[in-house]
């Protein structure tokens, strides 16, 4: 990561002297994963901030909402993430300390490789230049751990102790709570921007007829954000995805955290799935891309066909597990960048308007560092990443 645009990021905690000099006021609109924790950071620098959600963090249609969330540090090539997630991780377990409140669930994380395995390969200096603990496992060392897996066309596998799974609207709950004890506002309501005068918005409304005004403003409407700004419309897509909760035996632990660790199939299923999930079921999803929905009015209704693949997906990797029960089955949406990385950059048009989004499928996990990134950009007491900003998918969307 040496030289990446967040090495040695000024990951700079609030002080007194800061809060006191600094005095801006901010409307952050979102309080998902992204914008939560951007609220509360923003906060904790200083700044005198409002919340806005149309229905609440974390709630049944946000990105953010349902039980759990997987938190890795293999990323591939993308050094970027790895460094984050290491970063994330002192982040929740500090502030889980801090709230009294259990989000982060240790159980270690198993990442399978396939046949072609340049993804996993390219992730292991990052892995250690991050000081990530993992092992690098061969399948007869992985066969011989969990037995309730069947490795067939896994060639080896990445095992991180350290990594696992978060609780995912509990979280963004504990974020508000943190927020509000700490003096923040929060008010749940829609907002639209205002008019766009001298690169500068004037305003948002909310409940159609308030306006609110702030020295800046900070958008994270994670899968709205196209709705919000149709500029955004061709840079992010929601998609959507289907997730399922089997049933395990009763008083079976070979499917809980106690035995076994989240799981990210890297050959050619690309399916994860988190044991246990905090007493929810034997959590599966298949993290391939699904239509095109809006993240309002879609009917969140697992399918056939969806429901179908996952069952053939566990005869084969967990065959103990090929008849049991669904028990629940949930729909959300990934929104999608053009090439799945984050946004954090200013609204092309309105100097004081930030644009945080683009979680892609992987966005939860890195909340509290993207809240840090997000309210060093609005203060301006750090650039954000190069890699985060809007020009890039822009540009990629003209050519
Ligand atoms: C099924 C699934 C599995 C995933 N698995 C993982 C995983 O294992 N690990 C991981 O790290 N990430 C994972 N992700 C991705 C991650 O959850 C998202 O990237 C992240 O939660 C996005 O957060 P956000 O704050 O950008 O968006 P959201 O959580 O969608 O928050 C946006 C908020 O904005 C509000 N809003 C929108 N428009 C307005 C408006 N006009 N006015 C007021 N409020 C508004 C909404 O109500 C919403 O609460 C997964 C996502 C899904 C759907």
């Amino acid at each position: 990561m040496k030289g990446s645009a967040i090495a040695g990021a000024a990951y700079i905690v609030g002080s007194p002297a800061l809060a006191s000099s600094i005095r801006r006021s901010v409307i952050v609109i979102g309080a998902g994963a992204f914008g939560g924790w951007s609220a509360l950071q923003l906060l904790q620098r200083g700044a005198k901030v409002t919340l806005l959600d149309a229905w609440g963090p974390g709630n049944s249609r946000a990105s953010s909402g349902g039980e759990t969330r997987v938190i890795r540090a293999t990323y591939g090539p993308a050094g970027i993430y790895t460094q984050m997630v290491a970063r994330a991780l002192q982040l929740w377990q500090e502030s889980e300390r801090q709230w009294n409140v259990k989000l982060f669930f240790r159980t270690g994380v198993l990442w399978m490789a396939g046949t072609d395995d340049s993804y996993e390969r390219a992730a292991l200096p990052l892995l250690k230049e991050n000081g990530i603990r993992f092992e690098k496992l061969s399948t007869t060392d992985c066969a011989r751990r969990w037995p309730q897996i069947n490795f067939e066309d896994i060639s080896w596998s990445i095992y991180e102790p350290d990594s696992g799974y978060l609780a995912a609207r509990r979280s963004c709950e504990a974020v508000l709570n943190a927020f509000l004890k700490e003096g923040g506002e929060y008010r749940q309501a829609q907002a639209t921007p205002g008019p766009i005068n001298a690169n500068r918005m004037q305003g948002i409304s909310i409940n159609p007829v308030e306006i609110l005004n702030a020295d800046s403003y900070v958008f994270s409407c994670g899968p709205w954000l196209g709705k919000v700004f149709p500029v955004l419309v061709p840079i992010i897509t929601p998609t959507r995805q289907e997730v399922f909760f089997f049933g395990t035996a009763a008083g079976d632990l070979r499917f809980t955290e106690a035995q076994l660790p989240v799981w990210i199939d890297g050959a050619k299923h690309r399916f994860y799935g988190i044991p246990g999930n905090h007493w929810r079921g034997f959590k599966i999803a298949d993290d391939a891309r699904g239509p095109t929905i809006d993240p309002t009015t879609m009917e969140r209704r697992i399918s056939d066909e969806g429901l179908a693949a996952a069952r053939a997906y566990l005869r084969l990797r967990f065959p103990v597990m090929a008849g049991a029960p669904l028990l629940e089955g949930r729909v959300c949406q990934y929104e999608n960048s053009l090439d799945q990385n984050f946004i954090l950059d200013r609204h092309p048009e309105a100097e004081n308007v930030w644009v945080v989004g683009g979680g892609s499928g992987h966005g939860f996990k890195h909340g509290p560092v993207m809240g840090e990134m997000v309210s060093n950009a609005v203060l301006g007491l750090k650039a954000p990443p190069l890699e985060m900003s809007l020009s890039r998918l822009l540009k990629k969307n003209s050519t």
